[in-house]
């Protein structure tokens, strides 16, 4: 079906929710993704920051392809061998506790939110400025920004915003907090990593007033920093994190995972849901984990993070670089959203703007040195300035 079909469809059927880019993809392989009239494109989005593993990896498809024909979905009923697998990976891989399984990151913040009011009954949360947090309405609530809120209000009560400072976030937390909610990295604000003495602030005053840490890796896990996750190479471990983006590689996947020494858990009959940890979802996401977790991509992570940040702070009209690993924003001069549409129209190359001025490089970390080289050498032909 031609992109102009698809076109007439969407403004027929569509709620338009989304600001799509004129364009189809068909195809996938590692970094690089294909039209439906055959171009080649590298990919520096990865689906947002959620194919880690690159297109269609082999080690997924066969995983999926392997699962789908034997069995889908029983639900949470009974059980089935991916599922309880993934759980125990993902603990064993992170803060050792107990593992919520559930399919969007904005469901594993949901979670988190019931986890701390389970913490301490009628607790209030403390949030950063800029952070997101998903748009349900608790993950909305948490998500301190006005356009996105307001339409919306009345919101959960007890949510309050400070910026990311040691004074602020000590200030703000008191014997009513049920839980401070961190990004490592904030993602959609612009990559903005939280300074390490201000995770450690947020640890200490959690601690003085018993209140749950939890650390918001949706964007920043399943390999994107260089670590497996992000508190790997922070100072801090947090109580509990929620994950998702990219977890499963394509696949909605998502889960909030408690540290071994988190005094809380949710229990019998406080949360649930009908899809998650299914068979086929959970089967993709221990593939993905394979390749993700492996020592030398995590290297190469920082390595290609390191190159690809360089190169990007000696283009003209690049006015500063910020991330960790291969999730990197860069202010620029020129018009971002414009310059993303010229990116791919142009040079064939996926990127993304955070807002007006702030491009996003989040690719697939089996991205390739030579592949990087080639997108810088793309990006220097755009109008950053
Ligand atoms: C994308 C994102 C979410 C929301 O995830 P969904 O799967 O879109 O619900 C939450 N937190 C962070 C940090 C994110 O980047």
């Amino acid at each position: 079906m031609s992109l102009e079909r698809l076109q007439g469809l969407e403004r027929s059927a569509v709620m338009p929710t989304y600001k799509r880019l004129p364009v189809e993809f068909v195809r996938g392989e590692g970094a690089l993704l294909w039209d439906d009239e055959g171009r080649e494109y590298l990919d520096l989005l990865a689906g947002i920051a959620v194919d880690n593993a690159g297109h269609c990896h082999p080690d997924v498809v066969a995983a999926v392809t392997g699962q789908v024909s034997k069995l889908i979905h029983v639900s949470n009923l009974f059980y089935t061998q991916p599922g309880m697998e993934l759980a125990s990976r993902l603990s064993e891989s992170s803060l050792g506790g107990l593992v919520f399984l559930c399919n969007s990151g904005a469901e594993a913040n949901e979670a988190a939110i019931k986890l701390a009011r389970r913490h301490k009954p009628g607790g209030n949360f403390v949030v950063l400025e800029g952070a997101f947090h998903g748009r349900t309405m608790g993950a909305l609530s948490a998500t301190p920004q006005p356009e996105k809120q307001a339409p919306f209000a009345p919101l959960v009560p007890g949510f309050s915003a400070v910026c990311a400072d040691v004074t602020a976030i000590t200030a703000a937390v008191n014997d009513e907090t049920a839980a401070v909610l961190i990004e490592p990295i904030q993602g959609e604000g612009g990559i903005y990593p939280v300074p390490d003495d201000v995770l450690v602030a947020a640890r200490e005053a959690c601690d003085r007033h018993g209140a749950l840490l939890i650390f918001d890796e949706v964007q920043t896990g399943a390999g994107r920093t260089g670590s497996l996750w992000a508190y790997q190479q922070t100072s801090v471990v947090p109580d509990a994190m929620t994950i998702a983006k990219g977890v499963g590689a394509g696949f909605p996947v998502g889960a909030l995972i408690t540290s071994a020494s988190c005094p809380t858990s949710l229990v019998a009959g406080d949360h649930g849901s009908t899809f998650a940890g299914g068979p086929v979802t959970a089967a993709a996401a221990l593939a993905s984990l394979g390749v993700v977790a492996a020592e030398d991509l995590l290297t190469n992570v920082k390595v290609l993070g390191a190159k690809l940040m360089d190169g990007l702070a000696q283009l003209p009209g690049v006015e500063r670089v910020r991330g960790r690993g291969l999730m990197i924003g860069a202010d620029i001069s020129g018009d971002a959203p414009a310059v993303v549409l010229a990116a791919l129209q142009q040079e064939a190359l996926v990127i993304n703007a955070t807002g007006p001025s702030t491009l996003r490089f989040v690719p697939p970390l089996v991205i390739t040195k030579a592949q990087i080289d080639a997108a810088l050498e793309r990006l220097s032909r755009l109008p950053l300035a």
